[in-house]
């Protein structure tokens, strides 16, 4: 038996869709963090700072590929408002279900998750932003980071993550923005079009995925008609808050 789990052990790590999955996961965090000079990480610390999620909280985490950036951040969040007892004690109440239509993120995040005490506290959906396999009214609070902009219909979306919340609940949005400083904005402009696909091409190996990256993020529509589109789809007290000069903005909204 010990032989045959060995072997199976074995031809898991030799096959090359483990590594494809390994490669993924680690090249996506180092160009994360080359980008942003890792900033990024500062960016999701206050996503989860603003949430403020209180010890029972249900959070669904859309496009949380690998749950490193925030369903992990959230359930270390929680635990550490905790007192130590509580924090280890099977009634640990929050929860986080990650849902992203990659199946390889999720399965690099299931196994990561393993190093933590409570992997009750983490589900893992396979799913689309735009049709969730979630119930109706069955969660607290929604986040999105740096998914929203990969979504065929924002407006989908939209609507589905306002399907799903609780009457009271929170939706929040990280996602790139527009920058607002002129200065800041044309120095921006060059870092992104002359050296991100460079990076891409030297770290990942992708040179077209991160001159997409950079398009992708020039079409998003900027702080204040992201802000309408989210209150159109029924959200209220819709506001937003500008990180490093508008390069990235958090979206917030109630469902009331
Ligand atoms: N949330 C993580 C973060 O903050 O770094 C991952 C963001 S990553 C740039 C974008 C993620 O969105 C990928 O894991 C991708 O699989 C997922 N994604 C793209 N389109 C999606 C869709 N329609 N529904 C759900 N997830 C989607």
């Amino acid at each position: 038996d010990i032989q045959y789990k060995l072997v199976k052990f074995a031809i898991i790590l030799l096959s090359p869709v483990y590594k494809v999955f390994e490669n993924v996961a680690s090249s996506y965090d180092q160009m994360n963090d080359a980008m942003s000079f890792g900033i990024h990480r500062l960016w999701k610390d206050r996503l989860i700072k603003v949430l403020n999620p209180p010890s029972g909280t249900k959070l669904l985490d859309v496009a949380g590929g690998t749950g490193r950036d925030i369903a992990f951040r959230f359930l270390n969040h929680v635990k550490n408002k905790l007192p130590r007892r509580k924090a280890q004690s099977e009634t640990f109440e929050a929860h986080v279900t990650v849902c992203d239509i990659n199946r390889a993120m999720l399965k690099v995040g299931q196994k990561r998750a393993a190093r933590f005490h409570h992997t009750s506290a983490i589900s893992w959906i396979e799913g689309d932003a735009e049709d969730l396999p979630i119930a109706s009214s069955s969660v607290d609070a929604f986040t999105i980071a740096f998914g929203i902009r990969n979504v065929t219909r924002i407006h989908k979306a939209l609507s589905e993550a306002y399907r799903v919340l609780a009457p009271g609940g929170r939706f929040l949005c990280l996602e790139f923005s527009e920058v607002q400083n002129k200065l800041i904005a044309s120095a921006y402009d060059k870092y992104s079009f002359d050296v991100i696909p460079v990076m891409g091409h030297v770290i990942a190996g992708d040179w077209k995925s991160y001159q997409y990256l950079v398009e992708s993020i020039r079409q998003f529509p900027n702080q204040e008609e992201f802000a309408r589109m989210i209150e159109d789809a029924g959200f209220r007290h819709v506001t937003y808050e500008n990180l490093s000069f508008g390069i990235a903005a958090i979206h917030s909204g109630f469902k009331l």
